[in-house]
């Protein structure tokens, strides 16, 4: 067997979308013109699926802040913290971090991805257990398999499954890390964030909450979940990331425990690999501080995703959540999901296809991501182009 005859479905796969005229996982952006427009094949084009919920990708002091950046510190670190140094804006962004949740201490890695990688490669390994809710991100996933601890996953959502997990491990349980989403971000569900904490507190083992799709979204303060359901105390551990509501790239871990720091000393996917540049750093900063001035853009996404999401229940769609900015359109059937994806691109919306298996339940999904820079007008676009489509399936 060669080491090729492994991609033989994904050939299979890519040769189907050929011929049938659609890429949805090649799209290019031809020129990016603000937070929700784009160009793409040529036409100007809404962009409802982009994560970047409060829309500060083109905010004029994170522009900024990054260009002074760029200019004074260079375009890159050209290496990592352990063997080439931290810049100052590195372990300054650590501790605006830890500030802003009023945690100990803060470590930044080079993506989200990376972040879960890192922090959960180095927190457990063989021996130790972690509960996973089945719905979890890759990167999760991938941390624990990178650890090598024994891997449990629990009916999402649900914490009388983890709990039943939980009994079943006896004195181990005490020691075992359990990891949840604040929103999951295929269909925009929230964890029962206060009932997971109860469970982990009955068992006095440890919490590991991923904030990425929530980070700036939920919580008076912009602090996610465990801000909004006042459980910041029980989550040992909260992870974000800065690709999304603060419009960069990279991620972090916060958390109280003095071991925290010995994870950077521990954790390969901080070690091996370059720091993020001066410029995505002081762009991050900015948006943070942003983040947790005010409530303005929190309120305007919220009121976006509102009318997004009530107007495509008017219309007839099965919705995979109550209202959040993360809009996730249920279509029955792969193909006709392909289908509708790219008539919608036709119809000026460019909205994320996501298709078994990487969904839960085995459906297809047509998913809108709402950002605070919608306007009206826009939302009202993107419902006329659902509404056109709704006509023809
Ligand atoms: N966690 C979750 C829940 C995510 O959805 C993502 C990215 N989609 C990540 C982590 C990884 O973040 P990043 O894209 O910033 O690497």
């Amino acid at each position: 067997m060669g080491i090729f005859d492994k991609f033989q479905a994904l050939a299979a796969n890519r040769r189907e979308l050929e011929t049938l005229g659609i890429d949805p996982f090649g799209v290019q952006i031809e020129r990016i013109i603000s937070p929700t427009e784009g160009l793409i094949n040529g036409r100007h084009t809404i962009l409802a699926g982009t994560n970047n919920y409060l829309g500060l990708t083109f905010d004029p002091e994170c522009i900024a802040a990054a260009r002074t950046a760029l200019e004074f510190e260079g375009t890159g670190t050209t290496g990592s913290r352990m063997a080439n140094g931290s810049y100052s804006g590195h372990r300054k962004l650590e501790q605006e971090l830890a500030a802003f949740y009023e945690k100990r201490d803060a470590i930044v890695f080079s993506t989200g991805y990376q972040a879960n990688l890192g922090l959960l490669a180095a927190l457990v390994g063989p021996g130790d257990v972690v509960l996973l809710d089945a719905d979890c991100h890759a990167s999760i996933y991938d941390g624990c398999r990178l650890g090598g601890a024994e891997t449990i996953r629990f009916r999402h959502n649900n914490a009388q499954d983890l709990a039943k997990r939980l009994r079943r491990l006896g004195a181990r349980a005490a020691d075992a890390l359990i990891v949840v989403e604040g929103i999951y971000s295929m269909l925009g569900d929230h964890a029962p964030l206060q009932e997971i904490a109860a469970v982990k507190c009955e068992f006095g083992c440890y919490l590991m909450v991923d904030e990425a799709h929530s980070l700036g979204v939920l919580g008076e303060r912009g602090r996610g979940l465990v801000e909004e359901l006042d459980v910041m105390a029980d989550a040992d551990f909260i992870m974000g990331t800065f690709s999304k509501s603060l419009g960069s790239a990279g991620g972090f871990c916060v958390s109280n425990l003095v071991e925290l720091d010995l994870i950077r000393y521990s954790s390969r996917p901080y070690i091996f690999t370059a720091s993020p540049s001066p410029a995505t750093i002081a762009s991050t900063r900015s948006a943070l501080r942003k983040l947790a001035s005010g409530s303005q853009l929190r309120q305007r996404l919220h009121d976006n995703a509102k009318h997004l999401h009530a107007g495509l229940t008017a219309l007839g769609y099965t919705l995979g959540a109550p209202p959040s900015p993360v809009v996730a359109v249920v279509i029955e059937g792969r193909i006709e999901a392909l289908k509708f994806w790219k008539d919608l691109l036709h119809h000026g919306v460019y909205s994320n296809l996501m298709l078994p298996p990487v969904t839960p339940n085995g459906v297809s999904l047509i998913r809108c991501s709402v950002s605070a820079a919608h306007t009206t007008a826009q939302i009202d676009a993107v419902c006329a182009a659902f509404a056109d489509l709704r006509l023809t399936v």
